[in-house]
């Protein structure tokens, strides 16, 4: 029998002794100040060492990403690009950017890259200020009467949309996976655009290109919007590019979910949306396993576009986080990411399958990538009941909901299970395929309490509490035999 090679859970470079020493020694200094943050700093990794984390957006970054952040860039203004700065003094930063950028260029073959988004939702707002830049003629703003947005009645967003002349923006739904920045009303996005969503089929759960093609015909949106946080699928860029060209569409992918899918040559071919996509956006801390933050890259004809989103809609860049997202980078080009990255979704395999072979019953049958949607009204149990039994049994998990969810979305139906961060962690098939057992033991010892009003409340549950202790004593098994940092020694 073959030992398979677990893949390397931080860099290959990682030195627990340096970095336990760094680690110590940063906890003295902080601790001279405000011993209760050093405090929580330290407990915070007691507990993310002690939790069965599937959280498909989490991860864990290597003490180098970490370490990359605690220092004087922090200190430093830098507005404006490489080269171009608005303070004098930028020639480290330049260096950081720079090099932040050629990485992320190399490694997802961009032709251009944008570093300084500092989240997700600041990468999607760029990209989309870029397009109405890009695009959008000034005229249609003089036909309103509006010289610039400051002529603007506040809060009159329709006045805006109209300025710009009512663009549209299709994309997926938020009740299949899609997500709040992609034209939906409690983010910005939802009140600069005409909004329109596509869902997916209601037998397989799946896309169907063909519906997305005739309501962008329809439709005739300024972007088509692709990219999703809890969609278990892979999804067809080639095939969405062709839809945008046909309606004259700007194709926007976000991959924020699944950047690091792409970064590892998981998603090749008509599913890796960097080729086919005008602007591709993406957050640096989810699969790809980076510090916090966001980045773009983007096809040329939007570079001059794009590199203007400081200060149009960001503040001075967060140079340390640059410097943190360059390590990333240069981390995930090196071939133990591509073996990281395809354990990640070789594991989510494991994971569907373990569930469904007990019983499980999952949005669209399966996985095709790092996360699944375990829908749990099979167990008789609303999202939030069976969110809340795991967390009892120390499995962290978030509810979601499913495709015509009938709890709606605050109860929901649904838990999304992602497995990036325990991958990083060195789980292989055996853990997952535990993980999956130990959730399905929870999920149906877990039963509905009657509420207050009659009939079963969406909320209140009875887990045994046996149940629980031995799940929870399973889990630290586990967790035990695959320690997440090996050999940082900080308690
Ligand atoms: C997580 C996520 C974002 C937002 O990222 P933040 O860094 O939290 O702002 C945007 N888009 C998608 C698809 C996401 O999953």
């Amino acid at each position: 029998m073959t030992e398979t090679v677990k893949p390397n859970p931080l860099s290959p470079e990682f030195n627990a002794s340096a970095a336990s020493t760094a680690y110590r020694s940063a906890l003295e200094v902080i601790g001279a100040v405000e011993p209760r943050i050093a405090a929580a700093i330290t407990q915070e990794l007691a507990d993310q060492r002690s939790s069965l984390k599937l959280i498909a957006s989490e991860n864990y970054a290597s003490p180098a990403v970490l370490l990359t952040m605690g220092n004087w860039f922090s200190d430093k203004y830098a507005e404006g690009t490489v080269g171009h700065r608005f303070y004098a003094g930028c020639q480290n930063v330049d260096t950081v950017e720079a090099l932040a950028a050629e990485h992320a260029r190399e490694l997802f073959g961009a032709e251009y890259a944008y570093v300084q988004p500092h989240s997700g939702i600041d990468a999607n707002l760029v990209a989309f200020w870029s397009v109405l830049a890009a695009r959008v003629e000034a005229p249609a703003l003089v036909e309103a009467g509006v010289r610039n947005v400051n002529d603007l009645a506040e809060n009159d967003w329709t006045t805006l949309r109209r300025a710009f002349g009512d663009q549209r923006l299709l994309g997926m739904s938020l009740d299949v996976g899609g997500h709040l920045t992609h034209g939906f009303r409690p983010n910005i996005s939802g009140k600069m655009f005409t909004h329109a969503s596509y869902g997916t089929d209601p037998v397989t759960g799946l896309i169907d290109y063909d519906v997305v093609r005739a309501q962008a015909k329809e439709f005739k949106p300024l972007i088509l919007m692709a990219g999703y946080s809890a969609y278990p699928r892979k999804v067809n860029f080639a095939k969405m590019r062709e839809i945008a060209d046909e309606v004259g569409a700007t194709l926007i992918v976000d991959m924020a979910h699944f950047a690091g899918l792409v970064a590892g040559k998981v998603f090749t071919g008509e599913f890796n949306p960097v080729p086919f996509a005008h602007i591709t956006t993406t957050t640096t801390h989810k699969s790809l396993r980076g510090p916090r933050g966001g980045a773009i890259l983007a096809q040329p004809e939007f570079a001059e576009f794009v590199d203007r989103g400081c200060p149009m809609v960001l503040g001075g860049p967060l140079s340390h986080v640059m410097a943190a997202k360059a390590v990333a980078f240069a981390e995930a080009r090196q071939p133990a990411f591509a073996t990281y990255a395809q354990a990640v979704a070789d594991n989510a395999v494991t994971l569907a399958e373990g569930l469904l072979k007990r019983g499980g019953k999952l949005v669209t049958g399966g996985t095709e990538n790092h996360l699944v949607l375990l829908d749990v009204t099979s167990f008789g149990l609303t999202g939030r009941q069976a969110e809340s039994a795991l967390v009892d049994s120390g499995i962290v998990t978030n509810r979601n909901s499913v495709p015509q969810d009938p709890n709606g979305a605050w109860y929901s139906s649904g838990v999304r299970l992602g497995t990036p961060a325990l991958t990083s962690r060195g789980f292989g098939a055996a853990e997952f395929d535990r993980t999956a057992e130990l959730i399905v033991d929870v999920l149906t010892a877990a039963t509905p309490l009657s509420a207050a009003s009659g009939g079963l409340s969406k909320a209140k549950y009875n887990l045994p509490a046996d149940v629980a202790a031995k799940t929870q004593a399973a889990a630290a098994e586990i967790l035990d035999a695959n320690p997440l940092y090996p050999g940082l020694d900080i308690s």
